[in-house]
């Protein structure tokens, strides 16, 4: 199994780190580490050298943070990511989050950021991952405006847009919400296995019964059950199909 989506770098891991990332390899392919915010860059990028074809990054900035960053350190941000492209599988997590974000102008401003990242990753020829949860339909309309091709949904939840998105040849990655969400349920679904992938969101997200409130990469095999479940094949179907959609969209290197 490979959780595509996790944040290694957050100081929920500060004291033992190489011990989580040790106990994930022992029961996964490989983790894609989602750094966020520009200051976490540093520890993301050691992280894919430390544990090169085992964890590999995604760089982007998470649209809670469009307060934090500016015009110019965006600018500087882009600079650095360029230089570093051959260290890096996709861009990302970008996109809208209406959630935290209530007031127009600054919802505009995350509007405007997630334009400049899809057209940064167009630029750099990345894959896209999406951060959509409450601002799914807003967030669609401006990925197909701007054309957008290789896209991973992540905290999707608008079952209403499922077709959309699946016939856009784009991708929807699964955290432990499925396991507590009708929303979530509806979208696995609905979603063709060949576009599904696996993943937590870790430290975030742990499921219940997962024996420990910070979540790591392991408990992808909860979201994996769950999705044999809905969609009534093996756990091994799950595995393998998600899996190789992974490799595939992140074009990792690595043997299975
Ligand atoms: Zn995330």
């Amino acid at each position: 199994m490979i959780d595509v989506h996790t944040h290694l770098e957050q100081p929920e891991y500060s004291s033992d780190r190489d011990q989580v990332i040790e106990k994930c390899k022992k029961q996964l392919k490989a983790i894609i580490t989602c750094c966020a915010h520009p200051r976490d860059f540093d520890l993301t990028i050691q992280l894919t050298e430390k544990y090169k074809g085992f964890i590999f990054a995604t760089v982007g900035i998470h649209p809670q943070y469009v307060r934090e960053v500016d015009e110019r350190q965006r600018e500087e941000f882009f600079d650095l990511i360029k230089r570093n492209k051959n260290k890096i599988v996709a861009v990302g997590e970008v996109g809208l989050d209406f959630n935290w974000e209530k007031e127009n102008e600054w919802r505009e401003k995350q509007k405007q950021m997630f334009v400049e990242f899809i057209r940064f990753s167009k630029e750099l020829k990345l894959p896209l991952v999406i951060h959509s949860w409450d601002a799914c339909e807003e967030a669609v309309r401006i990925l197909e405006q701007e054309d957008a091709k290789q896209v991973l949904m992540h905290m999707f939840e608008d079952n209403r847009l499922v077709k959309e998105v699946a016939s856009n040849g784009w991708f929807v990655s699964v955290n432990a919400i499925v396991l507590s969400s009708k929303k979530y349920k509806k979208v696995v679904r609905d979603m063709p296995l060949e576009q599904l992938m696996l993943e937590t969101d870790a430290p975030w997200l742990a499921p219940e019964g997962f024996g420990s409130k910070r979540n790591d990469s392991t408990a992808v095999k909860f979201v994996a059950e769950k999705i044999a479940e809905i969609k009534k094949v093996s756990i091994e179907e799950v595995d393998k199909e998600t899996t190789k959609n992974a490799i595939k969209f992140f074009g990792l290197s690595i043997k299975i």
